[in-house]
């Protein structure tokens, strides 16, 4: 019984059955590059979704971009220009997004673990830290008290909510980001006390969330959250970031997400806020929804055989480039992301094959029991969905294979 895979993002054309990417075929691309295995990002599709965010969203939340999702430079000094900031989450996606021209008062710099080094090169910038913990808090002020620079400083939230794909999940729990919402109050206070620029608040409920409704109610639970720390801090944020969480469809039966139906609830939400909110900015922060569709693997079959019933085409890339593809990135069940024949799309599938990757390990599977048209040594796979957690998120030194290459198109 052959598997679903996932649907293919509707930007890709063909012509003559070859793919092409932002109008270009992908052979033609690929000789560019000089060969396989080769990602592919198309400016225009992330182009296309900021578009659409700011025309559902328009003034009532800025855009930042989670640059974590895919710091490819050429892409990350394009996405640059269009966002309203960058979220980064070490020194050095810091360095990377100041080199791509943010300015350091729309970059902010999360995460766990900072070390003194990294809050200190954080402050000398002057980006915002978010803070995780009270003892990153205690670090950053001394840090800032001996430099003799007041630092731009927030705090994020562990919130007691979360979004999950079914709806809200109450409950958040213990966690490794952001500080229990119990004792954000006292927190905001000290720093305040302690003469910081404090900006606000934090609160990222989740990722990869394809619901509206779920979106909404967290949304909601965080505006509600953020007035009510406010009040008990006795003072007004700045600005809000609202998180993200925004999904794309990966598998097959996925929903695309309704993002205006988002947008909407926000803004009613927004009309009707508490005062302590009423001159708070408010930021969503994406990675995977602005960048996910735009990126495509092209990976070339370097063998084809048969074990048993099955024919398995073997493929010069794999899960040390596209990790997420083989259903070892977070994933509870592998399932199959969308992958086609590049030279013969639109035709009729005719076998059942298996895709698997080079690496010596039976973890590198990038699509199980998938119908495809024919495909023999030397065409062309592409997998696609491969713009945000691909090569960044995988293991690329696992089994020292030669290095990926990367293109950026249509910036
Ligand atoms: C990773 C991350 C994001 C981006 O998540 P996506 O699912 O890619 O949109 C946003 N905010 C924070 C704090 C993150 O850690």
């Amino acid at each position: 019984m052959s598997k679903p895979m996932g649907p293919i993002p509707p930007e890709f054309a063909a012509q003559q059955g070859m793919l092409r990417i932002g109008g270009q075929p992908a052979d033609a691309l690929i000789a560019e590059a000089g060969g396989t295995p080769l990602f592919v990002y198309d400016a225009a599709i992330a182009a296309a979704r900021i578009a659409r965010f700011r025309s559902a969203f328009g003034d009532s939340a800025g855009l930042h971009y989670a640059m974590k999702a895919n710091p490819y430079r050429p892409f990350l000094n394009w996405i640059a220009k269009e966002v309203d900031g960058l979220d980064v989450a070490s020194a050095g996606e810091m360095r990377a997004a100041l080199a791509a021209g943010m300015n350091a008062r729309h970059i902010s710099f999360a995460g766990p673990g900072k070390r003194d080094a990294e809050l200190q090169a954080g402050i000398e910038a002057g980006v915002t830290i978010n803070l995780e913990s009270e003892g990153e808090a205690n670090r950053a002020l001394s840090i800032a008290a001996r430099l003799g620079i007041c630092p731009r400083l927030a705090v994020r939230v562990n919130p007691d909510f979360e979004i999950k794909g079914s709806g809200m999940r109450m409950g958040g729990g213990a966690k490794p980001f952001g500080v229990d919402a119990a004792r954000v109050p006292a927190l905001v206070r000290r720093l305040i006390d302690a003469g910081a620029d404090w900006r606000g608040f934090h609160i990222f409920a989740g990722s990869q969330a394809l619901k509206a409704e779920a979106l909404i109610e967290a949304q909601a639970a965080s505006l509600a959250l953020a007035a009510d720390l406010a009040e008990q801090a006795g003072s007004a944020p700045p600005l809000v970031n609202l998180g993200g969480g925004f999904g794309i469809s990966y598998m097959a039966g996925d929903t695309p997400l309704d993002v205006e139906a988002v947008a909407i609830a926000l803004k009613e939400n927004l009309n009707k806020q508490p005062q302590i909110l009423a001159n708070t900015e408010f930021i969503i922060e994406l990675g995977r929804w602005l960048v996910g569709e735009a990126g495509v693997y092209l990976t070339r079959i370097v063998d084809r055989k048969n074990s048993h019933d099955k024919t398995f085409l073997i493929v010069d890339g794999g899960m040390h480039h596209q990790l997420a593809a083989s259903g070892n990135f977070g994933q509870v069940v592998r399932r199959n992301y969308p992958v086609a024949v590049a030279a013969r799309m639109g035709l009729d599938a005719e076998e059942e094959v298996s895709i698997v990757g080079c690496l010596c390990t039976p973890l590198d599977r990038l699509a199980d029991d998938v119908m495809l048209p024919r495909a023999d040594v030397g065409d062309i796979i592409v997998l696609f969905l491969a713009g945000a957690y691909g090569l960044s998120a995988s293991p690329q030194a696992f089994l020292s294979h030669e290095p990926a290459r990367e293109m950026l198109i249509g910036g």
